[in-house]
């Protein structure tokens, strides 16, 4: 019997017929990414029940040398989750373990398995009066395992921070298959090195996340939702500035997005309505919360808001949305800006940030620099102004062929556009992870030093380099 066929009969001992598959119907489809950018091969597809079925398979991964590529809901836009194509690793699916452990209402604190699907522990929480204060468009696929291994940001990052500020404990399955158990939550421990922030955002290459204990907020009573017109980025700062001024706590998002985004939308979606009657250079969406002890001033503090920005001369034009309805239409406006422009034809997406002061000056400045750059390309920055995070797409000239673009003057384009996020003392992964698509970027243009304390990290923890190998770095 080969080593291989050894494995694959230990492992199927171990998890039984529900929890290792190689079957190519069932395994196929998840090994290819959600943006169908990267294809690989696979061993088999794991699917342990509980963290003693991942620490059991890891240590038989150990054993017998196979690589693991940790998968959640394959959701992620790095191509982090997608093995390579050597059909050697295995990969180990999270999301039958889908469990809430502990739900402690009075502390706001949740204790679940890492593949619960965030739209549910949305869903779950709710149903008592508390809200998990971060989500974002893949919500419906996305897990609490994947949120925590990619650090995920969404638009709530503003007022609540990324996932990184959610996570109040860690358990998870290290390389040798030991369980490294930090769930529970304590304001105060200073034994140390803060191991699980080791973990939040490692991609899954240091270790196997299990379950997390998450930090819960009240649940929301009322919302305002804005919409702005702006006849340059440089005005939404300001506006953000005094937005955060004004409102304070119940600034909740600031979005930002072009007059090409907002229209390529309305192109896209035959039922999207602009919300201003006039077509602006700037968009911005806005959105003010309260939970109950704030709900009943909100729509008076909206309508101030609004009217103190027109006097100051920093809108064009704003409406408040008038119902619930109509607020969940800005925000489709906002949400389906990706989708609209990938049926405009191929784009290089860049998921980048700059510090949060410079950002609508490196907009202003990089966006005709790279159009002139790259004659008939058209670059759109949308998002997360707050955060100092946009997504910088550019957009292929009119006739260009879809894959070979990509690879040719669409790689040069993503290097012009990361050298100048490094110019301005950027990160060319603000949200999204380093996956295997910015790999050798990173290797590229980070700091020397930084590299290679994440190397010596990495071999400290993982000698043997079998835990999602070929990703981050
Ligand atoms: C429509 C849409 C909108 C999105 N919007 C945003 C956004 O606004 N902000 C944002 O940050 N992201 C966004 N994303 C990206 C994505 O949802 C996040 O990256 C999410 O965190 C991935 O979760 P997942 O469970 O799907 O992880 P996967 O895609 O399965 O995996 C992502 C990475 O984490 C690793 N991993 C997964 N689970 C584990 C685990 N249990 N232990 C160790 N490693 C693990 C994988 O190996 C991989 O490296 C969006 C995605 C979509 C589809």
């Amino acid at each position: 019997m080969s080593s291989t066929d050894a494995f694959l009969a230990a492992a199927q001992e171990l998890l039984g017929p529900r929890g290792l598959s190689t079957d190519p119907e069932i395994v196929t489809p998840w090994l290819t990414d959600w943006r169908g950018r990267y294809t690989g091969r696979a061993l088999a597809l794991a699917s342990p029940g509980d963290t003693s079925e991942v620490a059991a398979l890891i240590k038989l991964c150990q054993q017998f040398e196979v690589p693991v590529v940790p998968q959640g809901g394959n959701s992620g836009m790095s191509g982090g989750a997608t093995p390579d194509d050597s059909g050697k690793a295995v990969v180990l699916s999270l999301r039958r373990m889908n469990r809430v452990h502990q739900f402690d209402t009075e502390a706001h604190q949740i204790t679940c398995d890492a593949g619960l699907i965030l739209q549910t522990l949305h869903e779950t929480v709710e149903a008592e009066g508390l809200r998990f204060p971060l989500t974002l468009g893949g919500k419906g696929s996305a897990t609490i395992g994947g949120l925590i291994s990619t650090n995920a940001g969404g638009t709530q990052v503003l007022r609540h921070g990324s996932m990184r500020a959610q996570v109040l404990g860690v358990e998870a399955v290290m390389a040798d298959g030991s369980a490294f158990d930090s769930l529970t939550p304590l304001k105060k421990d200073n034994r140390g090195f803060d191991l699980k922030q080791l973990l939040i955002g490692s991609e899954g290459t240091l270790g196997i996340v299990t379950a997390a204990t998450l930090r819960l907020v009240p649940a929301l009573a009322d919302r305002a939702v804005l919409w702005a017109g702006l006849s340059n980025i440089r005005d939404a700062r300001k506006l953000l500035l005094f937005a955060q001024a004004y409102a304070g706590d119940a600034l909740e998002g600031f979005e930002v997005m072009p007059r090409h985004a907002l229209q390529s939308v309305l192109v896209y979606n035959a039922k999207a309505r602009a919300p201003l009657e006039q077509q602006y250079e700037w968009n911005a969406l806005i959105e003010l919360a309260a939970d109950s002890s704030g709900a009943e001033a909100l729509p008076a503090l909206a309508q101030s808001f609004l009217e103190a920005a027109f006097r100051q001369g920093l809108v064009e034009d704003a409406t408040i949305a008038a119902n619930e309805a109509q607020a969940e239409q800005f925000w489709t406006l906002r949400d389906e800006i990706s989708p609209a422009e990938r049926a405009l034809g191929p784009a290089m997406q860049h998921d980048i940030s700059v510090p949060v002061a410079r950002m609508a000056d490196f907009v202003a400045e990089t966006v005709p620099k790279v159009e002139n750059a790259f004659a008939g390309t058209t670059a759109i920055a949308f998002g997360h102004l707050g955060d100092g995070n946009v997504h910088f797409h550019v957009l292929a000239p009119a006739g260009a062929v879809p894959g070979e673009w990509e690879e040719a003057d669409g790689k040069l384009i993503s290097r012009f556009v990361h050298d100048e996020v490094t110019r301005w003392d950027g990160s060319i992964s603000a949200e999204h992870g380093i996956g295997q698509m910015k790999r050798d970027e990173l290797a590229r243009l980070a700091d020397p030093v930084h590299l290679s304390i994440l190397r010596q990290v990495k071999t400290a923890l993982d000698p043997k380099g079998l835990l999602n190998p070929g990703k981050l770095i």
